[in-house]
């Protein structure tokens, strides 16, 4: 398949026409914001891990029965996907209170929700992404109440796979958010699912796995995405520069000195 035009670019991700009208190329870049932008920085080797376990959760959720728009990876930061009408919608599903929902509403963080409760906003970051409703949408045109429906079911079946797959890491999943688009009349997930739109806890110490670390500042973003995208994809964590001579022998001991040399922002 043959790369072409430049169909648009995000803050973390660019999108390529191919040789195949119906086939895309999504590539992750390695460059990582928060605050609707303003904070960003470039991070060598995030579009990889992004892209290895968007990937990893795409192939699972299909095998599953999710639609997505997966279709294969290219290399370790493109992969080739079914070209979609992206619906303007980001569909956030809540476990757990934590980010926004602690801000605007009396929620403790860290409190179940159950049944989790999902939040859609309307896609737009000059209106910074406001909260919709179900009426809101149908007469905005954004979706119909068919699709709607479709698209909350396909939000919490994802939640039901991903959390059951994630807490046998010891990994809870606290909120995620996903973006649908239309392939003729069939709603697929498409966008991504990673570290930058997924709010992980460790299950037992509740340390942040996920963006949160960029955002708050709460240590080493890469060393933090190194390990989780080893743990999700049950593989064994990619070491983030070359080996240095006398590397310590413990297992413990090598975890840390490759999270010593990760690349600080
Ligand atoms: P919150 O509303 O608490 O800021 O975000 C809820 C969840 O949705 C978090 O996991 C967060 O990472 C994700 N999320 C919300 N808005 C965006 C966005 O614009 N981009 C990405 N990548 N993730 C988002």
């Amino acid at each position: 398949m043959k790369q072409g035009k430049l169909l648009y670019s995000g803050k973390a991700k660019s999108v390529y026409l191919t040789d195949d009208r119906d086939t895309l190329i999504v590539e992750f870049r390695d460059d990582i914001t928060a605050f609707d932008g303003g904070k960003k920085d470039t991070l060598k080797n995030k579009g990889s891990y992004n892209a290895g376990v968007s990937a990893f959760f795409f192939e699972y959720l299909e095998k599953h029965g999710v639609k997505t728009h997966f279709i294969t990876m290219l290399d370790n930061h493109r992969m080739a996907v079914r070209r979609l009408q992206m619906i303007p919608l980001e569909v956030i599903v809540r476990n757990v209170a934590a980010g926004s929902i602690v801000r605007n509403y009396p929620f403790k963080e860290g409190m179940k929700l159950s049944p989790p409760v999902i939040v859609i906003d309307y896609k737009d970051d000059t209106r910074h992404d406001p909260m919709l409703n179900d009426d809101l949408i149908v007469a905005l045109k954004l979706a119909t109440p068919a699709e709607l429906k479709a698209i909350k079911n396909a939000a919490l079946a994802v939640n039901r796979h991903l959390s059951a797959l994630l807490a046998k890491q010891g990994i809870l999943l606290v909120d995620f958010k996903l973006e649908f688009g239309r392939q003729g009349k069939t709603i697929r997930l498409g966008d991504e699912i990673s570290m930058d739109s997924m709010r992980l806890w460790d299950t037992k110490t509740k340390e942040s796995l996920d963006k949160d670390v960029y955002r708050f500042n709460k240590g080493d973003v890469m060393e933090t995405y190194n390990r989780v995208a080893g743990r999700i994809t049950n593989t064994a964590p990619r070491r983030a520069a070359p080996k240095k001579k006398a590397a310590p022998r413990k297992k413990a001991g090598v975890k840390k000195l490759a999270a010593a040399k990760t690349k600080k922002r």
